[in-house]
């Protein structure tokens, strides 16, 4: 049996544990577990959960879904404000992601990310037998324009931006994106799964630019990372080259009524976003006042600390015993001393944030 060379040599992603297997690793019960380390959201959307019980009775589960996916690309349509042939529904943002590699990376070409960045922009890239340049961002994370330009101009078939990016917080300015689309000569993907959260988009560029791609779910503001629906809106012509390599039936019968349904009660998601907001605010305002740690500005859901000591790991650990799950980063060139907190309900935020006081001294 031969195995493909790029995916023997593959630093593939790292999964998060499951709560079982944090619990044991620490001595705890799974249910004394609170997770900040995946970016979702903590309010499960009941009333669309209520939606798709009573439609139960008539879901023809034993056919296969709608593969144009009529329904939901009418109603993202509407949410997003673009004809229905510029999009490109998906099972979740990564199936987005993997499709936009399919369709622009050949074996051999580079991508171009703004580094540090969402770490499936590198494995999907590599997966096409592709290699990344990594672009380091200037001061505060901001995307290094003439950097990325350079880096684009050899053998470049995409740049991958993230907006807000994971995991800094800060969003890609407009400015350097029309940059990039005008100069760069390559596809320029943009990825919003935290759109919601900032309300800043590029989704309008799609029509005057061919070589934009937009990547979207329902992951984060919806609450429904487990449904697993996303999309791409990019230019007509460009959506009819992604759906090329769309596997048919990706997305299930039962996502897809969800998502409609979500699309149905904007309300629902607007309410899910404010708390969220108000949350992350609260905890930014609250550990600006801690010594020792620097908190960088979110325009997501999700927040960035700088322990400026160092000390990030030992933190992390100290947390994880008291089954406070974060994300540390300190391993990621750039993000020496970081760990990613997602915000939480308020009561388990409060869990955090005396944890991390303690940690602060
Ligand atoms: N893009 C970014 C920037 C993300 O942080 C995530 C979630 N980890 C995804 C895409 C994946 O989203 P989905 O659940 O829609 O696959």
């Amino acid at each position: 049996m031969q195995i493909r060379e790029v995916v023997r040599k593959l630093q593939p992603y790292v999964w998060e544990p499951s709560n079982e297997q944090i619990a044991l690793s620490v001595g705890l019960k799974p249910g004394e577990i609170v997770r900040f380390d995946t970016n979702v959201s903590p309010n499960p959307p009941s009333s669309l959960l209520i939606k798709l019980a009573s439609q139960l009775n008539e879901m023809r589960v034993n056919e296969y879904p709608d593969t144009s996916y009529t329904k939901l690309r009418r109603a993202i349509s509407n949410y997003a404000e673009v004809t229905m042939d510029q999009i490109v529904v998906t099972c979740g943002a990564d199936e987005a992601l993997d499709m936009a590699a399919k369709t622009f990376i050949d074996h051999g070409s580079f991508a171009v990310t703004s580094s540090p960045t969402y770490a499936l922009f590198k494995i999907v890239t590599e997966l096409m037998g592709g290699n990344v340049k990594p672009v380091p961002r200037l001061e505060d994370f901001e995307d290094d324009v003439e950097g990325l330009l350079k880096a684009a101009s050899t053998e470049s078939r995409v740049i991958f931006l993230c907006s807000p990016n994971n995991p800094t917080g800060n969003i890609s300015r407009r400015e350097t994106v029309v940059s990039l689309l005008s100069e760069a000569g390559c596809a320029v993907v943009v990825d919003e799964a935290y759109y919601e959260f900032s309300g800043r988009t590029v989704v309008d560029l799609t029509k005057k630019y061919d070589n934009l791609v937009v990547v979207r779910t329902f992951s984060k503001a919806f609450s429904l990372a487990g449904a697993r629906v996303g999309y791409m809106i990019s230019s007509p012509e460009t959506a009819g080259m992604l759906n090329k390599v769309r596997p048919p039936n990706s997305v299930s019968v039962i996502s897809l009524l969800l998502s409609e349904a979500a699309l149905n009660d904007l309300e629902l998601m607007r309410r899910n976003v404010e708390l969220i907001v108000r949350e992350r605010d609260r905890c930014i305002k609250f550990l600006e006042e801690c010594s020792g740690v620097k908190v960088y500005p979110s325009h997501a859901n999700f927040v960035l600390l700088r322990f400026e000591k160092g000390g990030a790991e030992r933190v992390y650990s100290r947390l994880l015993k008291k089954g406070l799950v974060v994300r540390c980063l300190s391993g990621t060139p750039g993000l020496e001393g970081c760990l990613r907190f997602n915000v939480n309900l308020p009561e388990k935020n409060d869990l955090l944030l005396e944890a991390l006081a303690t940690e602060c001294g």
